[in-house]
């Protein structure tokens, strides 16, 4: 049985459709991150699952219980939004516990929640303190906090971390993996960010459009991408994506890149191709029979490594490359197991 379930979901504003078709099956226990460019449904999503945005079609399921008509209140749901919604004139112990009041339990089992939470926050010391007195990494502690007293089978985070500046980013990330870790909870979080994809999700859901473009691990989305959308998505800088025409195609498994022709058994080559390399699989000094001569137009020096910039037969080129380069004349060189084949329609191209 899946713990959430999305079946056939539509939604629309108006004229609007935000999300169409929407199907998904996420198993218990799971970190599942929705990633996708600004406006593309991913808070319209979690607020129908928290009950917030009224669903025009389908079903939503939580331990194959229907979440539709429930009122929020009882669904079970925590959400922790970008914006903290901390109430200001109240501390954070007040802010805290704030869920709790509402259920039937005691002052001191509020207070042993509260201290728990904030234990594993690491905000003891923060507890008399109003919001306005805290950072915006601790503030965004107490809304989590709140969260985890309320002990529900499912939190769902909207762009937690947008707020935050890259160090604090970068700590807050370690920290919600960890949480995650502990308590074993069950989490759907939003984010436009590709790194807090990838560092945090067990299972990654792409979407573009409203739609999902691909379901899968952090590993699988990076390595075995089902399109150029996804392929151009992660990865930084993103993957170099080419265009061979029909006049480059030499014959059913063979096509001209960069004047160099390359053979791929077990492919059929009809129609225009697109290629796709990442900047990190382009080599400097690792010779291959693929190479090209370019031009560096750029360097962007990272410290560790450097991305340069050129382009080629009307392409724009980005490599990574830890070496430093004195000569802007260089040949740079790509493996053929390193190459990405989409066919027209710019989905994966399968092997014949
Ligand atoms: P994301 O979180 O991926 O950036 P959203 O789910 O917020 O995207 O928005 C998806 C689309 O729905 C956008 O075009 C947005 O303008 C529209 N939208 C979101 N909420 C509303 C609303 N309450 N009324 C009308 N349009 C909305
Ligand atoms: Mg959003």
């Amino acid at each position: 049985m899946a713990f959430l379930k999305f079946e056939d979901i539509d939604k629309s504003f108006g004229e609007n459709n935000v999300i169409s078709k929407f199907n998904l099956e996420v198993e218990k226990g799971k970190f599942i991150v929705l990633l996708g460019p600004s406006g593309c449904g991913k808070s319209t999503l979690l607020r129908m699952i928290a009950g917030l945005e009224k669903i025009d079609y389908g079903k939503i399921l939580l331990e194959n219980n229907l979440l539709n008509n429930l009122l929020p209140s009882k669904r079970q749901i925590a959400m922790v939004f970008q914006s903290y919604a901390l109430y200001p004139h109240m501390n954070v112990f007040e802010n805290i516990s704030f869920g709790l009041k509402s259920e039937r339990i005691t002052k001191d089992q509020i207070k042993e929640k509260v201290i728990e939470a904030a234990k594993i926050l690491k905000i003891e010391d923060l507890l008399d303190r109003r919001p306005k007195e805290l950072s915006g990494g601790q503030r965004q502690r107490v809304a989590i906090g709140r969260a985890i007293t309320r002990n529900p089978k499912l939190f769902l985070f909207d762009e937690p971390l947008s707020n935050l500046d890259a160090a604090l980013r970068s700590e807050m990330r370690v920290e919600i993996s960890k949480l995650h870790k502990k308590l074993k909870s069950n989490i759907v979080y939003v984010t436009h960010d590709q790194i807090e994809a990838m560092t945090l999700a067990d299972k990654i859901v792409i979407m573009n459009k409203g739609k999902i473009e691909q379901f899968g691990s952090p590993e699988d989305i990076y390595n075995n991408p089902n399109n150029v959308f996804v392929a151009e998505f992660i990865g930084n800088p993103k993957m170099n994506i080419f265009t061979i025409k029909t006049e480059d195609i030499v014959n059913t498994n063979t096509f001209k890149l960069f004047n160099r022709e390359i053979k791929f058994e077990n492919f059929n080559f009809k129609d225009v191709l697109y290629v796709g390399i990442r900047p990190e699989d382009i080599s400097l000094e690792n010779k291959s029979e693929y190479g090209a001569e370019i031009n560096v137009d750029l360097i962007e020096n990272l410290g560790s490594e450097k991305i340069l910039y050129s382009r080629l037969n009307g392409s724009e080129i980005r490599i990574k490359s830890a070496k430093n380069i004195k000569d802007k004349n260089i040949t740079i060189y790509f493996q053929k197991n390193k190459i990405y084949l989409f066919d027209s329609n710019k989905n994966r191209l399968k092997s014949s």
